[in-house]
């Protein structure tokens, strides 16, 4: 049997390009939890991002129960870190901490078996769509329109970005974003729940009308899902409602699906308990006939991304790009809006720069 023998856990912060917010948050930095997970040699990786609380939670709560086990038989050891959080809570940043951990399990399988991830998983396509995602409410026009001219340049034909802060001025930084991608891109637009209803569906027949934006991200609170439905039947037939990002377990997609809530679901591999989490979700919007598609992270989705049929493409989220192409050795350049895997390197491809990330750690 090949043990798990370490569960070794850090954390990096690392501070944005410029001041960054969306309709309902500002930050200024962001920090990535790693777990190194040791079978002899091999060194499987694994983060996820979030508070250093997270990193406390893997250190004294799941690594004591996950090192030993069989690295072969993931599902065992993700039902031992779910059980153990059961009076701390395995929602929030209990599931973060056993999504670092469950990532890193794969990685770590993975280069146990000499394949890589996609392999391991079993490959549906041979390279992960994404879209640009940025367009911070707290942008200039300036900075908008530079960000999106960059990503076109390297060839990215979908882009995202943050509404909702003041929602008088979105119609014109709408309107900018338009104009600097042109009139094939296809254009998102992301609220982080900033709107009430029937300011959701104003906006929505706005950008739908003048912009022709596709897909309106989380319009609502994540807990109004009659009113996310209402804007479903009401809204235009050509923009989709897209939302999952703080689903935290398979169970919270599951009602999602069954309100009818979303046109696309959307989860995050750092949250919803690992890619063992993501592959359950995966299953159920392939039952429900939904297309999938993966919050932030983007290197870490870009394996399990290539093995998942119902998955349309992925978020090339700015500030993970920066951290991932800093911390991470063998970040694969964006070929024809895409994302290829590596599949003649193991597990997920990458190598760890810790010397890089060195100045950028945090004690807990
Ligand atoms: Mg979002």
């Amino acid at each position: 049997m090949m043990k798990i023998e370490e569960i070794n856990v850090t954390a990096y912060t690392v501070p944005t390009d410029f001041p960054e917010s969306d309709g309902t948050l500002c930050w200024g930095q962001t920090t990535l939890v790693l777990v190194q997970a040791r079978s002899g040699d091999t060194i499987g990786l694994g983060y996820t991002y979030a508070d250093l609380a997270t990193a406390k939670i893997v250190r004294d709560s799941l690594a004591p129960v996950v090192v030993g086990l069989d690295a072969m038989s993931i599902p065992k050891a993700w039902q031992k870190m779910r059980a153990i959080l059961r009076n701390q809570g395995c929602q929030g940043a209990g599931a973060m901490a056993v999504s670092a951990v469950d990532n890193a399990l794969w990685d770590l399988k993975a280069r146990l078996c000499g394949l890589s991830l996609v392999e391991l998983l079993g490959a549906c396509r041979k390279s992960l769509p994404i879209y640009g995602s940025g367009g911070f409410t707290s942008y200039t026009d300036d900075q908008l329109r530079k960000q999106f001219e960059q990503w076109r340049d390297e060839g990215i034909t979908r882009f995202k970005m943050k509404v909702g802060r003041e929602p008088e001025r979105d119609r014109h930084r709408v309107r900018v974003a338009r104009e600097t991608i042109g009139p094939e891109a296809e254009l998102f637009v992301d609220a982080n729940s900033a709107y009430g209803r029937k300011q959701a569906l104003d906006a929505m027949e706005c950008f739908s009308l003048e912009c022709d934006v596709r897909w309106m991200e989380q319009p609502l609170p994540p807990a109004d899902r009659a009113g996310m439905r209402w804007l479903r039947e009401r809204g235009p037939a050509s923009m989709e409602i897209a939302d999952g990002e703080y689903g935290y377990d398979p169970a919270y997609f599951r009602e999602m699906i069954e309100a009818e809530a979303v046109d696309v679901v959307m989860a995050d591999a750092t949250r919803c308990c690992g890619i063992s989490g993501l592959l359950k979700i995966a299953a159920l919007c392939e039952a429900a006939q939904l297309p999938l598609s993966t919050h932030c992270a983007p290197l870490l989705h870009l394996h399990p991304g290539c093995a998942l049929p119902p998955l349309r493409h992925a978020e090339y989220f700015h500030d993970h790009i920066r951290i991932e192409r800093l911390f991470f050795q063998g970040f694969p350049k964006v070929t024809d809006s895409a994302l290829a895997p590596d599949l003649s390197a193991p597990g997920i491809g990458v190598s760890f720069n810790s010397e890089i990330a060195e100045r950028f750690r945090q004690n807990f």
